[in-house]
């Protein structure tokens, strides 16, 4: 793939997106104004007992805790429910539960929609322990899980509907490939169906707004951006329609998923600066991605902003803005190892999983990635990158060097 865009390199689009959310997020979460004399953020509150001052105001607060009461620490906290109030704004919906992980995000939320006797229908570029916790708890308790392309038309996905198939899982772009995945499509024969659509929205992030396009349930890992400092792990769950949230605060209570007040406080702080991390993040992401693809080295580069991507022109009609991730392929004939020798010399950019954090990281995605249907997977050696905050020039040329050093 060599095709040559007419977008320029810094691209049309990247870094617009986010400035919309800069001004709301520097203000969500913050002390009211009418506390006079606190200070700008709110204070980290940790407790297990909630205490009253008599058993007929705690009997008051009793039974299961919809809305944001203070009952018993691991049916949330106050750091938690402000938490959730902005990630509500932010994805567009009415409310949230913030649980300990990304991943339990993800399991906390079909577990909510699930029951023995239902089918689970997964795109195969899921996110892996995802995948893992469908093969393995999910079937454990009854529920079969199917697996279809990330990009299938509406012919391929009512091939793979069932009369039990009560949720279908998105997430957009696929983790590792990065196919963009038609949502609204998606939605709809999900409804059609009487299924729900859970989207794992980690990587659209205040790009891609899930309730308008028909979305459920809207999942993130909060542990990436909005913490991004590659210092918490946290997981959030958003829904829009109240028969939703009673199903899902139903499952955290009895699950006992929550956040620790700590991780919750880091998160708001986190979310104040996201605007302007992602948005430089983005646009070296963008820069980077579009100079490797001219790279004799790189066959290809996965980023949706790019017309090579699979679903390009689904993301420009419905995401507003990329993010930081993307997936390079190197070319025919550089082996595995070469690609090990490569990113063990790079400098600037550690070895690690998670992204989303203000520091440069390669991942190594080849020889590991299981997928049902053969064309998500790379051809070559591959890697993922996720673009820091460092100098763009800077990383430049350490991949420059790496890449000048390759050995086929
Ligand atoms: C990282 C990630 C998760 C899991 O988040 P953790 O907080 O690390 O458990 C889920 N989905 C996607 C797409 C992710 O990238």
């Amino acid at each position: 793939m060599r095709h040559r865009k007419k977008t320029t390199e810094t691209g049309p689009v990247i870094g617009e997106g986010w400035q919309k959310f800069a001004t709301f997020l520097t203000h969500a979460g913050r002390q009211t104004p009418d506390q006079k004399g606190s200070f700008v953020n709110m204070p980290v509150e940790r407790g297990s007992t909630v205490i009253f001052p008599t058993v007929e105001e705690m009997e008051a607060q009793g039974g299961y805790a919809y809305d944001h009461q203070l009952v018993y620490g691991a049916m949330g906290n106050p750091v938690q429910h402000r938490l959730e109030q902005v990630i509500t704004a932010l994805e567009g919906g009415s409310h949230t539960q913030v649980v300990n992980s990304g991943l339990a995000a993800c399991s906390v939320a079909l577990l909510a929609f699930l029951k023995a006797g239902d089918h689970l229908l997964l795109p195969d570029s899921v996110y892996g322990p995802t995948r893992r916790f469908a093969l393995g708890t999910l079937a454990r308790f009854g529920v079969e899980t199917g697996f279809y392309p990330p990009r299938a038309d509406e012919a391929t996905l009512r091939a793979h509907i069932r009369p039990n198939t009560t949720v279908i899982f998105a997430e957009s772009p696929g983790s590792h490939t990065f196919e963009v995945q038609d949502i609204p499509l998606i939605a709809r024969m999900a409804h059609g169906a009487g299924a729900r659509l859970l989207l794992d929205n980690t990587w659209g992030i205040g790009a891609f707004q899930p309730f308008t396009s028909g979305v459920d349930v809207s999942i993130q890992a909060l542990t990436k951006y909005p913490s991004g400092h590659a210092d918490v792990i946290l997981g959030s769950i958003t829904v829009q329609r109240p028969e939703h949230w009673q199903a899902l605060r139903r499952a955290a209570i009895e699950l006992g998923a929550c956040g620790a007040p700590d991780d919750c406080w880091l998160t708001l702080r986190g979310l104040k600066t996201m605007a302007v991390r992602l948005s430089q993040q983005a646009r070296s992401a963008y820069e980077l991605a579009f100079w490797l693809e001219s790279r004799p080295e790189v066959a290809r580069v996965r980023h949706p902003a790019l017309p090579g991507c699979p679903g390009h022109e689904i993301w420009k009609r419905d995401f507003t803005d990329a993010s930081g991730l993307f997936g390079v392929e190197l070319a025919e004939g550089i082996t595995q190892e070469a690609m090990i020798v490569l990113l063990n010399g790079l400098n600037l950019f550690s070895i690690g999983a998670s992204w989303g954090g203000y520091e440069s990281l390669v991942l190594p995605t080849s020889g590991g990635l299981t997928r049902h249907h053969e064309e998500g997977l790379p051809k070559g050696a591959a890697f993922r990158i996720q673009v820091g905050l460092e100098n763009v020039a800077d990383l430049k040329a350490d991949l420059a060097r790496g890449l000048d050093g390759l050995k086929r």
